[in-house]
């Protein structure tokens, strides 16, 4: 079965059919960190749900591009910046370093590429020369250039893809030069700032006199440099709906880079608000956690990750300290199920368990329903454990499960090798001094066992043969 997405392009659930004629290749745009402070656990909604759909669509066969920006100059990093006394670098470095840890923590692969705007602004500042040479943006008197959405509509183009506007309201030439607004004050919004006091060191020359770039032209510039002016899926949280990625695609289509009948983007995915306890998070309400203030709480990155994808992305979730309690028992119950299985299973392989792989498909595949995938994967752990208790689990049936495990885990990225857990290479040696019993080379067996010693691990026998077990 194919997987079915909800884009925000066409406000539908379409099936995902990647722009690769082979139907192989699956490019994907994340908006990244603004590293002006430390991520926030809805930051993180947005994150690791964007490593979820990257890992489920690997698990469906497609060889992904994963691209997450790193917004390293913006209005909220000038004003960080100006309050720090630090120059840009310095200021940054500590909380991107902050950020990766913490991506880390929460089991999320890294991106192929993570390009900083920074690194960017020739791209930036072409990308804004042909907007103007388009006639798409102007300069003004201070230096500055804007996107003009009065020019880009005269000519037919449709600025409101991705959301309704009252154009009405808006007076022709009126301007923004911050890089958030809202859509009451929808107008032309800058792709270039011309250099004022407030920006201290932070500026860049250009055709148009030193300044810095807008936010939402950095975006453009580094999606189409690294996955080509059309790609397939462009992801970010729901507030980036408006202004962000609709002028993202008024730039980058603007600039008129695309193939004709090509898209910029062909699947926009936006993620829901997290919310905690009920309320949109804010420092004054007390409820404002970074990831940092959760493990500090004694809460693993594991566990965290779990909350974080137990529920559909496309509605607000409400984030409680009680949903994380709840997370530890799943999982403990999970884990043990698993190792009764390993225990049993004893290092035999088999082909995965084709039913509980085809139902955890079956849920994702419609628009990533984690929620439907774990009630298959807690069905399963319910079902085994009746069967363990009952003596009816054969070790090649315990493999088979263990083995859709494999692949189901490699999609929701939970594991934790915890500290019992055996290392492969001390299983490949345990093999070989069965091995070496049974050839009666007993020399040889002891020594392995000596090895095995050395590096902590003691050999217990068991009903179900031998097994380590940590000094
Ligand atoms: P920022 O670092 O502010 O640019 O945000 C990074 C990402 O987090 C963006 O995709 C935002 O849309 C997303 N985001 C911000 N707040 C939340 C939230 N409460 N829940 C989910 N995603 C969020
Ligand atoms: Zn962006």
């Amino acid at each position: 079965m194919g997987l079915k997405l909800f884009n925000t392009l066409t406000r539908s659930v379409e099936e995902f059919v990647p722009r690769d004629p082979q139907g192989k290749k699956a490019g994907m745009y994340c908006c990244g960190p603004t590293i002006h402070n430390f991520a926030h656990i809805g930051n993180f909604r947005t994150f690791v749900f964007a490593d979820l759909l990257r890992r489920y669509l690997e698990f469906k066969g497609y060889e992904v591009q994963h691209v997450m920006n790193i917004t390293d100059v913006e209005d909220k990093i000038i004003a960080g910046v100006r309050g720090s006394g630090l120059a840009l670098p310095e200021f940054t470095h500590r909380y991107e370093t902050a950020f990766f840890e913490d991506f880390a923590a929460l089991g999320c692969l890294s991106p192929h590429q993570t390009p900083h705007a920074t690194e960017h602004i020739p791209q930036i500042i072409a990308l804004t020369e042909k907007l103007v040479a388009q006639g798409f943006a102007y300069q003004t008197a201070d230096g500055s250039v804007y996107f003009s959405i009065q020019a880009y509509r005269d000519r037919g183009r449709h600025y409101g893809q991705l959301l309704n506007l009252n154009f009405e309201a808006m007076r022709v030439g009126e301007r923004v030069s911050a890089d958030e607004y809202d859509k009451e004050s929808v107008a032309d919004f800058a792709l270039w700032k011309a250099r004022v006091p407030e920006d201290g060191s932070v500026y860049w020359p250009s055709p148009w006199g030193e300044g810095r770039p807008g936010w939402h032209i950095e975006c453009s510039a580094m999606s189409m440099k690294l996955l080509g002016p059309s790609f397939d899926l462009h992801l970010g949280g729901e507030d980036l709906i408006f202004p962000h990625h609709e002028d993202e695609i008024a730039q980058s289509e603007g600039a008129g880079l695309q193939q004709p009948g090509e898209r910029f983007v062909k699947y926009w995915l936006h993620v829901a608000h997290l919310l905690v306890e009920g309320n949109k998070m804010s420092k004054s309400l007390g409820n404002f956690f970074t990831l940092r203030d959760l493990l500090a709480k004694g809460f693993s990155g594991r566990e965290i990750r779990y909350v974080l994808i137990s529920a559909a992305y496309r509605s607000s979730f409400n984030f409680t300290l009680e949903n994380l309690t709840g997370a530890r028992t799943a999982l403990a119950r999970l884990d043990e199920c698993l190792s009764k299985l390993r225990v049993l299973a004893a290092y035999k392989t088999s082909e995965a368990d084709s039913r509980l792989l085809a139902e955890f498909s079956a849920a994702m595949d419609d628009d990533l329903n984690v929620s439907g995938a774990w009630g298959c994967i807690f069905n399963w752990v319910r079902e085994t454990n009746k069967l363990l208790a009952a003596n009816q689990v054969s070790a090649l049936q315990a493999a088979a499960g263990l083995a859709a495990w494999q692949r189901i885990e490699n999609v929701l990225g939970i594991s934790e090798r915890a500290k019992t857990e055996v290392p492969t290479e001390f299983l490949t040696l345990l093999e070989q001094r069965q091995a070496a019993r049974k050839a009666k080379d007993y020399k040889r067996a002891d020594a392995i066992r000596q090895e095995l010693k050395a590096a902590g691990w003691v050999i217990e026998d068991t009903p179900q043969g031998p097994r380590l077990k940590r000094i």
